[in-house]
């Protein structure tokens, strides 16, 4: 049964088709409210419900521990009936602009003991569009889909570079070793809704966990061919110095902003300086350490959901973030959720 939502403040309403949630019903119909890992881990999808009553899709808890106490999260729940709601962002987009492609391996590089760097090229003249921070969803081969975070930005648009950490046993990563050039690959994007404000001067943290840094360095190269000026941190954490694994694009930026404060949290180090620049410990206590003060900041977190959920905790208790600054992207595992792929190329 279709429910009418409204958007609280504005004359945009959208129908919701059963069993679909307000996110993907959102999404459908062009209105991009914020998301990224879609099941209901990372917070960033978090709203009010003005008017209306809210259901658990499959009985899904609609709230988790990044809510407010008058929040739910859009992407697990269904409405009851008509809604109002007021979520914490909203814009209007394309709902036309995710595209499918049948991309080729064009180099596959082993970057650190765990990690592929798997370049992809696009079909002659055709050009992936999508924002730094974003990420696709590929075909596994058993009809389910994984995610990946696009590591190359925007501007380099006839490829797609990612970063992908092998995890024993997976459908996908596990493969990625033996992928040989000229391997095709069914893949659709982009998914995901970045927050950052690209207006902002707000100092920025970016605190990155392995391969949570693929995002990142989407960001961070975009922002450097935008010639962007703001004071700029990465923390990013690995276990060993070797899971740092482009440290010339970290000097490239160095170079670019003087200023630009780099530190490798490498947690199973014990050593106070392993080597220059780097924090023996965690990413969350190297943040303690390097930035107590989050007042006037902005923070990107990216990694596994523990990760992200420490670093957050640390970040608004310790180090004074307003919650409203800290923008998830959290690498749920496991199969991509939401509708199925829409547009093709
Ligand atoms: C928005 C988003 C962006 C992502 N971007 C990236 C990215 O840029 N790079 C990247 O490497 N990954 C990324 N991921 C994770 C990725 O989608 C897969 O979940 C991951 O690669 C594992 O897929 P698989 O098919 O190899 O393993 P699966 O077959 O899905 O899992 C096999 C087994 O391993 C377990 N498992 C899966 N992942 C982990 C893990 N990380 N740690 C411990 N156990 C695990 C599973 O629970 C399962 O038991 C992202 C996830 C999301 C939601």
């Amino acid at each position: 049964m279709n429910h009418q939502i409204a958007i609280a403040g504005s004359d945009v309403a959208f129908a919701c088709h059963g069993g679909e949630s307000v996110l993907d019903a959102a999404l459908r119909s062009g209105i991009e409210l914020p998301y990224s890992c879609r099941k209901g881990v990372c917070g960033n999808c978090a709203g009010r419900v003005e008017q209306g009553e809210v259901a658990g899709i499959g009985n899904a808890a609609i709230r988790n521990e990044t809510c407010a106490p008058d929040q739910v999260l859009f992407c697990l729940c269904a409405p009851q009936g008509d809604l109002t709601i007021a979520p914490s962002s909203w814009h209007r987009i394309d709902p036309g602009a995710r595209k499918r492609f049948t991309a080729k391996v064009f180099r596959n590089q082993l970057a650190a003991p765990d990690v592929s760097v798997l370049q992809l090229r696009l079909p002659a003249g055709q050009r992936a569009k999508f924002q730094a921070g974003q990420y696709l969803q590929l075909a596994v081969g058993d009809g389910s889909t994984r995610s990946y975070s696009m590591a190359n930005p925007p501007h380099e648009s006839d490829g797609l570079t990612l970063h992908i950490r092998h995890v024993p046993g997976g459908a996908f990563s596990a493969r990625v070793p033996s992928l040989q050039p000229g391997e095709t690959i069914e893949l659709e994007l982009p998914f995901g809704a970045v927050a950052l404000d690209p207006d902002s001067t707000r100092p920025i943290v970016f605190v990155a966990g392995g391969t949570g840094f693929a995002p990142v360095k989407s960001i961070l190269d975009d922002m450097a061919k935008k010639k962007v000026q703001r004071p700029i941190t990465l923390i990013w954490g690995a276990r060993k110095a070797e899971g740092i694994y482009l440290r010339a694009a970290v000097a490239k930026w160095q170079k670019q902003w003087p200023d630009f404060r780099f530190i490798a949290a490498l947690s199973e180090e014990t050593e106070a300086a392993p080597e220059a620049g780097a924090f023996a410990g965690r990413v969350d206590e190297a943040l303690v350490e390097h930035c107590p003060r989050l007042e006037d900041a902005e923070l990107y977190g990216c990694g596994s959901p523990g990760m992200v959920s420490a670093v957050r905790n640390v970040a608004e208790k310790r180090c004074g973030l307003d919650p409203k600054r800290f923008h998830a992207d959290v690498f749920v595992d496991g199969p991509a959720s939401g509708p199925p792929p829409s547009g093709t190329a």
